[in-house]
């Protein structure tokens, strides 16, 4: 048995011969009943070594490769009302020891291939005193011949993952179960997720964009999931292409595919590498009619690469969104692509509350007064609130209390993003797709502990600087900083990467270049070319030691 949780209740309505994952490479193939089966197997199996039924808020590490086996270990912890805690197989062990320990996990669940990396984050003393335990589907099929679902609708069970750790040390955020079928069921009615969808996921799971959007909503809604790991460029170029080579055996077309602007970017890259039938193939692959849904997150989509990989497909418009560990997703551009506006992350998602909140003065900026007595664009903190919301930071309080305000009209408190952005009334109206897709468009300008720099009195969005740089035939990569400066409060700096062959480039080329794009108290200060940005796990980088790192000097 299962407990009769909304995603169990899903599963078991879909067809139990219908695909639920597909493993890229080997090809093999698992069913919506299959899963249920060795979902409610694993379950029991969990109650055996914990030896006890009772695991309510429990935290469960697990350490899988992506694929079938994830899937199960994810729903089955969820199946026990406790808490999945996913880790990602690519950080070092003090990394996980550092999360196992913060989290007080008691159970450390393993796939074969990471027994010994496992063992290494077990040799120090952690608080939970985890027990170790190996997750392999068992051969031979399930035990359970028919699953039924039992006993409540919900629980304490839910999800706890990390932030990135591009601020400050990554944070737990407490997902209840019930946040996670918020966040699932906002998705599925806003990109009409459905059976006829297949997902090709490539990235890392262990975030709110694999474990929502690539998992837990797509089995919400029927669709089929196929993992393709380790990343690889070319082998998402020829995964794309095969149903569209003459005489490939692969017939199943991926209409569903999500990553970030850095890899659209090396894909885009690689492309005239590839071989003149596998270029054909790719093309018709990501074309409109083929290709239903091509999605960007996690980092500010570049209008180059939008216009270029809508050049590639012949009209495919990349679809940009906005969200984060806390709130899953928030923002998004609607499903026509008259609703895909450049530098725009969309509306507030189906049942997301979005506010802007004037970061100097406190003043909630209304729907309407987005432009100030002076003419100018008023910008502000994004806000949320609504289902899909976190409750808590795990053992942090204090964050916890720092990040949440409470609302004047009594509705429940908000919670502080530190993004801030613009709303704007685009004018090319048809922003009608979807009911929840219409009125003022949000366009976002960066952190505020990062990317908001005050200069001489005046403030600058990094973003857009980093925009305009991005849109010059000469610049590969852009990271605009604040550095300090004892006459300007703040100076605008800019790290650069140059595009091959580019053999130089002055800061009076760059004052050229952004003249008549840019207000003159944009233009950056000062500049250095790099021939390489860090970024972490998730491609984003730590502004604050790029700073420290790169303008040592003017400190
Ligand atoms: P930490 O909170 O630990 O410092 P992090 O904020 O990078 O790390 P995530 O929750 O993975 O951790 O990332 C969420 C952040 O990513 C958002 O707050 C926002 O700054 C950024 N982001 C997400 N989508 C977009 C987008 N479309 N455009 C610009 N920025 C985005
Ligand atoms: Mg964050």
């Amino acid at each position: 048995t299962l407990p009769r949780l909304p995603i169990f209740e899903a599963i078991a309505k879909h067809d139990p011969h219908s695909t639920v994952v597909v493993h890229s490479g080997s090809g093999r193939r698992f069913t919506y009943g299959e899963l249920l089966k060795d979902v409610a197997d694993a379950k029991d199996r969990l109650h055996k070594e914990a030896g006890t039924t009772s695991m309510d808020g429990q935290r469960i590490a697990f350490l899988v490769e992506n694929g079938y086996d994830y899937v199960v270990t994810l729903l089955s912890i969820l199946g026990t009302h406790s808490i999945a805690l996913p880790l990602s197989p690519a950080f070092p062990v003090h990394e996980l020891q550092y999360i196992m320990d913060q989290s007080q996990a008691s159970m450390l669940l393993s796939s074969s291939k990471f027994e010994t990396k496992a063992l290494d984050v077990l040799k120090s003393g952690l608080e939970g005193k985890p027990k170790l335990l190996q997750v392999e589907k068992k051969l031979g099929g399930a035990l359970h011949t028919k699953v039924s679902l039992e006993g409540p609708s919900d629980g304490k069970g839910g999800m706890m993952l990390y932030t990135s750790g591009t601020t400050n040390r990554p944070k737990g955020v407490l997902l209840p179960e019930s946040v996670m079928t918020a966040q699932s069921k906002s998705l599925q009615t806003a990109w009409n997720y459905s059976p006829s969808d297949h997902l090709l996921h490539v990235l890392p799971l262990h975030h709110i964009h694999g474990t929502i959007n690539a998992i837990m909503t797509p089995l919400f809604s029927g669709s089929s999931i196929e993992f393709l790991f380790p990343f690889n460029v070319k082998a998402v170029w020829e995964r794309l292409a095969a149903p569209f080579l003459p005489g490939s055996e692969n017939k199943e077309p991926v209409t569903f595919f999500t990553v970030v602007p850095t890899v659209y970017n090396r894909l885009l890259s690689t492309h005239d590498d590839l071989s003149p039938e596998l270029q054909a193939a790719t093309k018709k692959a990501i074309s409109p009619a083929n290709m239903r849904l091509n999605i960007s997150g996690s980092a500010a989509l570049p209008t180059p690469t939008k216009q270029a990989w809508s050049t590639l497909s012949d009209g495919n418009v990349l679809l940009e969104r906005y969200g984060m560990t806390e709130v899953g997703m928030a923002l998004s551009c609607g499903l026509s692509y008259s609703d895909r506006v450049d530098g725009s992350v969309g509306w507030p998602l189906p049942s997301v509350q979005a506010r802007l909140v004037d970061t100097e003065t406190g003043e909630v900026i209304l729907p309407g007064e987005e432009i100030n007595a002076a003419g100018q664009e008023r910008d502000g903190e994004i806000q949320l609130r609504g289902p899909t919301i976190f409750k808590e930071y795990w053992r942090n309080p204090e964050a916890t209390r720092k990040e949440f305000v409470e609302g004047e009209d009594g509705q429940g408190r908000w919670f502080k993003t530190g993004d801030v952005a613009v709303r704007r009334n685009v004018p090319s109206a048809g922003h009608s797709s979807q009911d929840w897709a219409h009125g003022w468009m949000y366009f976002i300008r960066g952190r505020k502990s990062a990317d908001i720099i005050k200069t001489g009195g005046e403030k600058v969005s990094a973003l857009e600087v980093e925009r305009e740089l991005l849109s010059l035939p000469q610049i590969a990569e852009a990271a605009v900083v604040a550095v300090p400066s004892g006459k300007w409060g703040q100076k605008v700096g800019v790290v650069l990467i140059l595009k091959p062959g580019v053999p130089k480039w002055s800061p009076m080329d760059m004052r050229r270049a952004l003249r008549d794009r840019l207000a003159n108290y944009k233009i950056p200060q000062i500049m250095r070319i790099v021939d390489d940005i860090p970024k972490n796990a998730m491609g984003k980088i730590n502004k604050k030691q790029l700073v420290k790192e790169v303008f040592v000097e003017d400190f």
